[in-house]
């Protein structure tokens, strides 16, 4: 095999858009690579454009989203920023919409960087099997997993889905002595999930793994309404206030009472 040919390279995946130097994504300076398909329906998605796994437009038809690519397409723009990755310590982040929704495109791209040795980081609700989440997590040198809402009957209601499996993935992760450093997230949403009750359940569940590295809140935001509008989408949670940071602080208070690596 010639050193420029490797096993899928020329598998196909749905990506929405790539962007560098993101400080949000892991460590250093990163090529954030957005993935589009999610089974979940946050109410409160800032990226309604990464839902649907098919490329779609604007109402209007003036932008488009989504793009096929190849694995070495996406490579081919991930190593253009090599030396900067080496001098800040970044790499490659893997985001969506949902990765797991394309796990196989998703392993393959990570393989490959990890050979090439770029720094790999994804972010992912863990929405999907331990069999799929597994070899991905055990691919990553850093891991973001989101933690929404700890009542599942909540959860159903605010994203279409059950957190079972999520929960089961995260205590799963802690049963495989990987290298990953693993953080968990949580997008604060006033009247959502901001309770002291949930906040409490976040921290009682967190206090039980010691394997999480830290977990940081996300203070709810409205970035997202304008792309509503263009695609035609309803928007649930526009009449939500964005989150003083007082109210943050004391939503980290909350979880401390249990857990103390809160950010
Ligand atoms: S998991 Fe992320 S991308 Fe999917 S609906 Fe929720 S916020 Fe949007």
């Amino acid at each position: 095999m010639r050193h420029d040919e490797y096993p899928g390279k020329d598998m196909k995946g749905t990506v929405l858009r790539l962007e560098k130097s993101s400080i949000y994504d892991g460590d250093g300076f990163r090529t954030v690579v957005f993935l589009k398909g999610c089974p979940l329906r946050c109410q409160w998605c800032s990226t309604p454009e990464s839902q649907k796994r098919e490329i779609e437009s604007t109402l209007d038809g003036s932008i488009t989203y989504g793009k096929i690519m190849t694995v070495e397409e996406v490579l081919v723009e991930v190593r253009k920023d090599s030396i900067f990755y080496f001098h800040s310590g970044g790499g490659m982040t893997l985001s969506g919409g949902e990765i797991m929704a394309q796990h196989e495109f998703v392993l393959t791209l990570l393989r490959r960087a990890r050979f090439e040795a770029i720094d790999t980081c994804i972010e992912t609700s863990f929405f999907t099997k331990w069999d799929i989440a597994k070899p991905i997590f055990e691919t990553a040198d850093t891991v973001f997993t989101d933690l929404k809402i700890f009542d599942e009957e909540k959860h159903i209601k605010y994203t279409g889905v059950s957190n079972k499996p999520i929960l089961e993935n995260i205590r799963n992760a802690g049963t495989l002595g990987a290298d990953t450093k693993y953080i968990i997230r949580t997008p604060l949403i006033p009247g959502v999930n901001d309770s002291e009750e949930d906040l409490e359940k976040i921290g009682q569940f967190l206090s039980e793994l010691p394997y999480v590295h830290h977990i940081q809140l996300l203070p709810y935001h409205r970035l997202g309404t304008d792309t509503y509008r263009k695609l035609g989408k309803e928007y649930l949670l526009k009449d939500v206030e964005v989150p003083p940071a007082e109210h943050m602080e004391w939503c980290r208070n909350v979880i401390k009472r249990y857990y103390d690596h809160v950010i």
